[in-house]
């Protein structure tokens, strides 16, 4: 038996009602200071720069994820049945705690510095911290099992379905809070339909009810466009790019004969080993913000020109990626004496909102038929066969200075 809380803590939350924990394990993990630390990351990068209420942060999202995934194992009749005990309070754990690893703009921040947010994830959870320790405690092996369903390694399948698979509580949390906080109405969808009608097939598959169908097309529609108005917004990879470039100056100006002069926060990037999780823990958005204010500062014109950039929303503009477009903006770098390799940045983001079954993941969303037969989503909805077998969307861009754009 896990202890209870004292009284049932509810979190008052603009997405989901209430959040509600009355295990202590999942309270004390809250009030680690590892999850706290996700108060100063944002969910979304750079989305803020065109969504102004576009602040929420991971820790909002990861407490949204465990209440999507706690009323699941609490509210869905196949699943309360077919999961034990243990199982429900392993999932829910890994719900709250699927994000714990991500560090600061985290799509920006993992490509330059070569890191992956699952993999640090899974050592915070296990490397001997807080978090380990509190989970081990309420259960010997717990934290093991817990970072099993983050890496889909679980003896149970349902467990990393229910946490991350193409119809899971991650998303389902992501997508509506990024809506609401965006202001994107077309992002909402019914999640309330798509629990009511969750099954269980063969005590291993989660599937929908034919009649669940539309809610779940509702929620791949709202995908697509989230990710096109918001996740692949030009806005929001013009602040990538930008954060990039300072990132590939750094790295290119220090290593470790001159490691001391660089600002500590910004260290880990030029370092060509994992961090220790000391270091990582350090790292968010609040002290990278106190280093871009730093680094507007210093003598290296570039680094100063980008770190300023980022402080003051002085983001790149963007046009298509044509080989005249390219051409155009070169020969206004060279005029300025602009490098080119600072300040022109490519970028292109191609989306799938659906991938139907390959054979080679276990992520596809199954729908049991009236019949009973169950089908693969694309071939049971005509809008998600359309979708998946349409012209492949892609979007392909350039970024350059806007003072470049004006001259000819
Ligand atoms: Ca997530």
């Amino acid at each position: 038996m896990f202890a209870k809380t004292d009284e049932l803590k509810v979190l008052r939350d603009p997405v989901h009602g209430y959040i509600r924990v009355e295990l202590q394990v999942i309270w004390d993990c809250i009030n680690s200071a590892w999850f706290q630390r996700l108060r100063r990351i944002r969910q979304l990068g750079g989305a803020n720069m065109v969504y102004h209420c576009a602040e929420h942060t991971r820790f909002s999202h990861s407490l949204g994820v465990y209440e999507v995934v706690r009323r699941m194992v609490s509210e869905v009749p196949d699943i309360v049945a077919a999961l034990s005990e243990r199982d429900k309070v392993v999932v829910m754990a890994a719900g709250l705690l699927h994000d714990l690893g991500h560090g600061p703009y985290s799509h920006t921040f993992e490509l330059v510095t070569n890191t992956s947010h699952e993999e640090y994830t899974c050592r915070i959870i296990e490397e001997d911290t807080e978090i380990t320790r509190i989970l081990n405690s309420a259960a010997p092996g717990l934290a093991k099992e817990v970072a099993d369903v983050i890496r889909h390694t679980s003896a149970n399948p349902l467990l990393s379905q229910i946490v991350s698979s193409q119809l899971d509580a991650d998303r389902m949390d992501y997508l509506l809070r990024d809506a609401y906080f965006t202001g994107t109405k077309y992002g909402e969808f019914d999640m309330e339909r798509i629990l009511r009608t969750l099954r269980i097939e063969d005590g291993r598959q989660l599937v929908v009810k034919q009649s669940g169908v539309y809610a779940v097309e509702n929620y791949i529609m709202s995908r697509y466009h989230m990710y096109w108005q918001v996740y692949y917004h030009p806005t929001a990879r013009s602040f990538e790019c930008v954060m990039n470039a300072l990132f590939r100056r750094i790295k290119e100006l220090y290593g470790p004969a001159n490691e001391e002069e660089l600002i500590d926060v910004f260290r880990p990037l030029i370092k060509n080993r994992p961090l220790s999780l000391a270091e990582y823990f350090r790292l968010d958005e609040s002290s990278c913000g106190y280093a871009f204010d730093v680094l507007a500062g210093h003598p290296d014109r570039i680094v100063s020109d980008m770190a300023g950039r980022i402080r003051d929303r002085r983001l790149f503009v963007y046009a298509d990626s044509t080989p005249e477009s390219i051409e155009a903006v070169r020969e206004k770098l060279a005029a300025c004496d602009l490098s080119e390799e600072y300040y022109l940045g490519h970028d292109s983001v191609r989306q799938n909102p659906y991938v139907p079954y390959t054979g080679q993941q276990d992520g596809s969303i199954w729908v049991r038929m009236k019949d009973g037969s169950v089908r693969e989503l694309s071939n049971a909805s005509n809008i998600v066969y359309s979708l998946t077998h349409g012209p492949t969307n892609d979007d392909n861009k350039i970024f350059f200075p806007r003072e470049l754009a004006g001259l000819d």
